[in-house]
């Protein structure tokens, strides 16, 4: 049987974990084994992909935005080639990838399924490798539900959207969460007759309820939107779909050219078949690590998507940096989730980091809780561009800390970073304040946010009036 110093499970975050060790270890050997493209879901069926063609909406609502100043006709978008430049940069990006495992002679690179058969032990294309420090970094897919009629009505994820070479005229989209309000955004800005259907009474439910109805007002101009329905049967009538769905008032049935599922993901483990190498999952098959991100079996980790803690491709690379140090330096580093920036890419675009108001007051108390608030039309800039948003600061009053922030409107996954510099740094908040900002930047918003304080209930009677 042949052993590695390390086996590596996946070609995304693991390959921070490969570059790692084969650079400060001239003599190390290590198994890298993906099934899929080379380069990991971000590259070839995620961020990237869906960044590529998201993206230039953007432009078409910023000259809504400002359509009293601008005389411009938006014809459409080339779909054509927005989906020819997202496959050519994610082949060639791939490409490299796959030749560089390849040709490394200290790698072995199996393009192939892999699965425990003992602890330590893997079995791909046939044999049988071991190794005493495995990364298990096998992603996630996207989660089906079972819907009545789906499978033989036929439907996209957020996986075969990627090969479509026509924009349906019309697609109605199961789920609100990210990546359907991203991919919603966009088809809905770029002509195609967009319905989304949440089950939940909001979308993007994990975000601010304010920032949530921010972005329904704003998408509502150009799609519709179907909250607290839940989707029970879909039909294939006449080359359409027709999906039906059910409220608490009733039900309602949406005819679309395609229907796209975007309802969450599910875990990969039930190919890699944790259990025979002792390894334990959770009742959803996630895998289980502690804080130094080990699982169970000592030098077997589980970083990224697979132990479904926060799945982002940024808190992949971090928490493979973490595994790789435990697992070859010993270093005993927790991860710390406490300053976890994410951003959804749609219009307003939106971002946050930390706890969110209710999770801050139930941790810390009420009292204990100030709350820092400004739209972002404050700021000259954001005037000269008409943009709507906002940004809310949330601050533990007595140990001077940022516990949360989340913003709304033009380029909040740009300004977020700012706090979220400042709160891994365990800095206090008025360290925002102590910190000129360019004059009249968007970045205004964050520092006018940290000056102008408030109760929790002040917050909520201000935004009741003001938004
Ligand atoms: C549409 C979409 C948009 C997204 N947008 C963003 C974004 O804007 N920002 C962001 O941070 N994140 C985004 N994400 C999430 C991000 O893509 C993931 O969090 C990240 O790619 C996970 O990386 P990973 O290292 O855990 O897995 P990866 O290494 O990327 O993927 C796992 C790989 O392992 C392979 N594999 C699994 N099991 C086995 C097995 N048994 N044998 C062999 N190979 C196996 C899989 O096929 C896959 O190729 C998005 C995801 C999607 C779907």
């Amino acid at each position: 049987m042949q052993e590695y110093d390390a086996i590596v499970i996946g070609t995304g975050s693991g390959m921070i974990v490969v570059d790692r060790l084969l650079r400060e270890n001239p003599d190390a050997r290590v198994a890298v084994i993906d099934r899929d493209m080379a380069g990991g879901i971000c590259l070839t069926r995620g961020c990237i992909p869906s960044k590529l063609i998201i993206s230039p909406v953007e432009v078409i609502y910023d000259l809504e935005n400002l359509s009293e100043f601008i005389d411009a006709e938006v014809k459409g978008v080339n779909f054509e080639k927005i989906m020819k430049r997202m496959r050519n940069k994610v082949e060639s990006e791939s490409r490299m990838i796959e030749k560089s495992l390849k040709e490394f002679d200290r790698i072995d690179y199996f393009r192939s399924s892999a699965e425990f058969t003992a602890p330590y032990v893997l079995e791909v294309d046939g044999k049988h490798i071991r190794s005493e420090r495995i990364f298990i970094s096998s992603g996630s897919r996207p989660l089906v539900p079972r819907i009545d009629g789906l499978e033989d009505s036929g439907y996209l994820t957020s996986d075969s959207l990627l090969h479509l070479e026509d924009m349906p005229e019309s697609l109605v989209i199961v789920g609100g969460g990210y990546i359907a309000i991203e991919y919603g955004n966009f088809f809905a800005r770029a002509g195609c007759d967009v319905t989304i259907i949440e089950m939940l009474p909001r979308i993007l439910s994990s975000e601010e309820p304010e920032i949530s109805r921010l972005v329904h007002q704003e998408l509502s101009e150009h799609a519709d939107i179907l909250t607290s329905h839940r989707v029970v049967r879909i039909e294939k009538k006449g080359g359409k779909k027709v999906v039906h769905a059910m409220g608490d008032n009733g039900g309602r049935s949406v005819t679309g050219e395609e229907v796209l599922v975007a309802v969450g993901r599910e875990p990969n483990s039930d190919i890699l078949r944790p259990e025979k190498g002792g390894i334990e999952t959770d009742e959803r098959g996630w895998i289980k690590v502690n804080r130094y991100l080990e699982t169970n079996v000592r030098g077997v980790y589980a970083v990224g998507d697979a132990n479904g803690k926060h799945m982002f491709r940024h808190v992949a690379n971090r928490e493979a940096v973490i595994a790789y140090m435990n697992a070859f330096h010993d270093a005993k580093i927790e991860m710390d989730y406490s300053a976890i920036p994410h951003a959804v890419f749609c219009q307003p675009e939106v971002a946050s980091v930390g706890l969110r108001e209710n999770e801050a007051v139930e941790k810390y108390g009420r009292e204990n809780i100030l709350i820092g608030f400004e739209e972002i039309k404050s700021t000259g800039k954001g005037q000269g561009l008409n943009a709507k948003g906002f940004a809310k600061i949330i601050i533990n009053r007595e140990t001077e800390r940022i516990v949360g922030a989340h913003v709304v409107g033009k380029a909040a996954s740009v300004l977020i970073q700012e706090v979220t510099t400042v709160m891994a740094l365990n800095a206090p908040f008025h360290s925002i304040l102590h910190a000129i900002h360019i004059h009249p930047s968007l970045s205004e918003v964050i520092s006018w946010a940290c000056g102008n304080l408030m109760s929790v209930d002040d917050y909520h009677r201000k935004i009741e009036k003001e938004l």
